[in-house]
């Protein structure tokens, strides 16, 4: 799309919401069923491009991780749509008696989104979801990583809604960068930290407010009373769905000391429950790209050369970081090469790249920890983490853990599950991101909320005015 294409879409939506500024509910509605037939009626079909994306992701796991929780959105969205919108009374002080006040819930106009490869329908679509609800216009700039769903995505759009509406621009990094350019009412970014900064800078030169969705090393704390069985097996599906690709993925274990080789024992027996093999098993996903694929595969070296141990979870895979990895993944053409097997890694360091950056792979570092004071410490002095994940039976300590340490979010004796609770706002803190676009609080998210008070004929507001003189001597 050239640069023109992108101003020109810009200036019709600009144009669309200050001639119809207000957004009656039944056109959002409307907008909304419209969204929510296209999902109905293309399910298959953006299952399948995700599919050509990724080389190794059924289309049963799509349905589940991507299209599932957008109709479960939209069903709530639609429930609570009324409600959400329009006029929500506020009492009146007695001193400004008996005027009446309220807030006035309004579109902010044209809201931008820019969207990550990893789950390229609902990242795409949620916050689109929230903004057209909310009665904006919405322009959404999805990865070019996952160019079939893009196009597929923009096809679609364009077939349910004008491109005043809703519409999709496609393009590389320099058509994002553009994008994150243009004034918009609201820019919502779901992407990496350091894009994410990059993002917020382009946006502040409108003052365009943003909502930045980002990832982060989201800790799992194990407590000393747990059931080490069960834990693993919650671990590893929050781990290896979507093959830790997950912004909310555990990106570490903190684990009591002492326990080392039982947690890897039932690690190992959990991988083979969820994935009785990794190699052309479509229930498990590929690396997106050979080069996400080396730079996983570049990190197990390092951290191997730094003298951490490395247990890989399926046999014959022990063999994997000791080649050449780049070449290695250079001449792996298809995804079935490019699905990684599950690696537990023990003794890592603060100094190895994968306890510095976000893994977003199969690679779970265990950590030992010898009081849950440390645990606290520690993650107190590593930067907000976008979900933290509990695992324990006292509540008390859940309760310190909880209230001592700031994180996006939260689950307690599960992963992930947070995410699709669609009363929960959804979001991160510092470099985790801010704002959220789930449930009410997203709603708000691309609200404006204005203010309005109306002065009643009779009031005793005017005993304020001036000249003050004694009055208000005694006050
Ligand atoms: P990314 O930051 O590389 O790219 C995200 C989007 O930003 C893409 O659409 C890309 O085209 C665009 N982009 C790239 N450079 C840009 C620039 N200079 N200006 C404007 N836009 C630009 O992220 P990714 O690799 O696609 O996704 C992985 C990251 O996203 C991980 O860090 C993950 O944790 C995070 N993530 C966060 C959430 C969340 O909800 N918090 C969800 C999914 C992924």
């Amino acid at each position: 799309m050239s640069s023109m294409d992108l101003h020109r879409i810009f200036d019709l939506q600009y144009q669309a919401s200050r001639a119809q500024v207000d957004v009656p509910l039944l056109v959002r509605r409307e907008r909304l069923l419209r969204l929510q037939k296209m999902l109905d009626e293309n399910g298959p079909a953006l299952a399948a491009a995700v599919q050509a994306d990724f080389g190794m992701r059924s289309a049963r796991v799509t349905e589940l991780l991507d299209l599932l929780l957008l109709r479960q959105q939209l069903k709530h969205t639609l429930r609570n749509l009324a409600r959400w919108s329009g006029r929500q009374r506020v009492r009146t002080p007695l001193m400004l008696q008996p005027g009446k006040a309220w807030i006035e819930r309004q579109p902010l106009g044209v809201v931008g989104i820019i969207s990550p490869w990893n789950y390229p329908v609902q990242l795409a679509l949620a916050p689109a979801i929230t903004a057209l609800a909310a009665g904006n216009r919405v322009m959404l700039k999805p990865s070019e990583l996952t160019p079939h769903t893009s196009s597929q995505l923009a096809s679609l759009v364009s077939q349910f809604f004008a491109p005043e509406e809703f519409c999709v621009i496609e393009g590389d990094v320099g058509v994002a960068t553009q994008f994150s350019g243009l004034q918009f009412d609201h820019l919502l970014f779901t992407g990496s930290t350091s894009v994410g900064r990059r993002v917020a800078q382009a946006a502040a030169a409108h003052l365009t407010p943003t909502t930045l969705e980002l990832g982060g090393k989201s800790p799992c704390i194990v407590a000393a009373d747990c059931n080490l069985r069960e834990v693993a097996l919650k671990i590893a599906h929050g781990k290896l769905v979507n093959a830790g690709q997950t912004c909310i993925a555990p990106d570490f274990v903190l684990l009591p000391r002492g326990r080392e080789a039982e947690f890897a024992e039932a690690f190992m027996e959990a991988v083979r429950k969820l994935y009785p093999r990794i190699s052309g098993n479509p229930d498990y996903t590929s690396i997106l790209t050979k080069r996400h694929l080396a730079r996983l595969k570049q990190m197990l070296r390092q951290a191997q050369g730094l003298g951490a141990q490395v247990h890989w979870m399926q046999e014959g895979a022990a063999a994997q970081p000791d080649e050449g990895a780049e070449t290695q993944a250079m001449a792996w053409g298809d995804s079935v090469e490019r699905q990684m097997a599950p690696a537990l890694v023990f003794g890592a360091t603060g100094e190895m790249q994968l306890m510095q950056e976000e893994i977003f792979g199969p690679i779970l570092p265990v950590i030992s920890y010898e009081r849950m004071d440390d645990v606290i410490k520690a993650i107190n002095a590593s930067p907000r983490p976008l979900a933290l994940y509990w695992f324990g039976q006292d509540e008390r300590v859940r309760d310190a853990v909880l209230s001592r340490t700031v994180s996006g979010g939260v689950c307690v004796n599960d992963t992930l599950l947070h995410v699709a609770h669609e009363n929960l706002p959804f979001g991160g803190v510092g470099e985790s991101g801010w704002g959220a676009y789930h449930a009410e609080q997203g709603f708000l998210r691309f609200t404006h909320q204005k203010a309005v008070f109306v002065q009643s004929r009779w009031s005793a507001t005017s005993l304020m005015y001036p000249p003050y003189g004694a009055r208000f001597d005694r006050m």
